[in-house]
């Protein structure tokens, strides 16, 4: 029995328009920031770990100045990933395996508090976080990521429990080194989990890719790969901060899969 549950892991306010790069500029949108949990009778993974909770009490800190300009945290408390483990009586030393989508601080800010789980990220995602400069426009913060953790990279479709239903598997783009995540629950429809390979349903719809990215022409081959899953093989498609979406997602400790 697999069961997949969605968390919410902060709430970020930014200009529309960074999200939807050809919407006029000027557009205050707040957005989710989702984390998804999978049970499976060999263990549990975690798929991101959201804002770290210090960014919600001292954003000038945790995020800088620099950053701070383009987005404000609009968390509240326990919208953070131990406190949304918690819903569903888990702690993390429950977590057998955590993987990062990528690593920019949304998607990995809570990754010090899992010390005992293995790690599961892209190769050229993790080494150029690891190498500030090394990629132009790629550089996400250390305090996120660089903490003594089991890192494990892996390169392309990874099959986690090694029976084919939980697959990572590379939409790189965004980031160099960009991962999705892919669920099959016996007779049940498949879900995916974009992440930020897709932000919203309007970007998958209208073919329209945000401003933040790192490879345009990488990016826009992962979304058209991803569209393929949703409108020809069936899958539920989670997109990576979709704040109409997320209104209408069931929230742990009930299931959306
Ligand atoms: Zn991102």
């Amino acid at each position: 029995m697999i069961n997949v549950y969605a968390l919410c892991t902060g709430s970020i306010e930014l200009d529309r328009a960074s999200m939807v790069s050809d919407l006029e500029p000027g557009q205050p949108w707040t957005v989710p920031v989702t984390s998804f949990l999978v049970s499976h009778p060999r263990g549990k993974l975690l798929f991101d770990t959201g804002v770290h909770c210090q960014a919600r009490l001292d954003p000038l800190t945790r995020l800088g100045a620099e950053r701070m300009k383009r987005l404000t945290v609009k968390s509240q408390a326990g919208d953070d990933v131990v406190p949304q483990l918690a819903t569903l009586g888990l702690h993390p030393e429950d977590i057998r395996y955590v993987a990062n989508s990528h690593l920019h601080f949304d998607h990995c800010g809570g990754n010090e508090f899992f010390p005992r789980a293995t790690f599961l990220v892209q190769r050229p995602e993790l080494e150029s976080a690891r190498r500030p400069g090394f990629v132009p426009s790629y550089s996400p913060s250390p305090i996120d990521f660089d903490h003594p953790l089991d890192y494990r990279t892996i390169d392309g479709e990874h099959d986690v429990f090694g029976d084919g239903s939980v697959i990572l598997f590379p939409t790189y783009g965004h980031t160099p080194g960009h991962q999705s995540l892919r669920v099959r629950s016996g007779k049940q429809a498949e879900i995916v989990c974009a992440s930020d390979a897709c932000y919203t349903r309007e970007n998958m719809d209208r073919d329209v890719l945000p401003k933040i990215l790192w490879n345009a022409s990488v990016m826009s081959e992962s979304l058209a790969a991803l569209r393929k899953l949703r409108d020809q093989a069936g899958a539920t498609m989670f997109y990576g901060h979709d704040p109409a979406q997320w209104q209408a997602t069931p929230r742990a400790p009930a299931p959306v899969l």
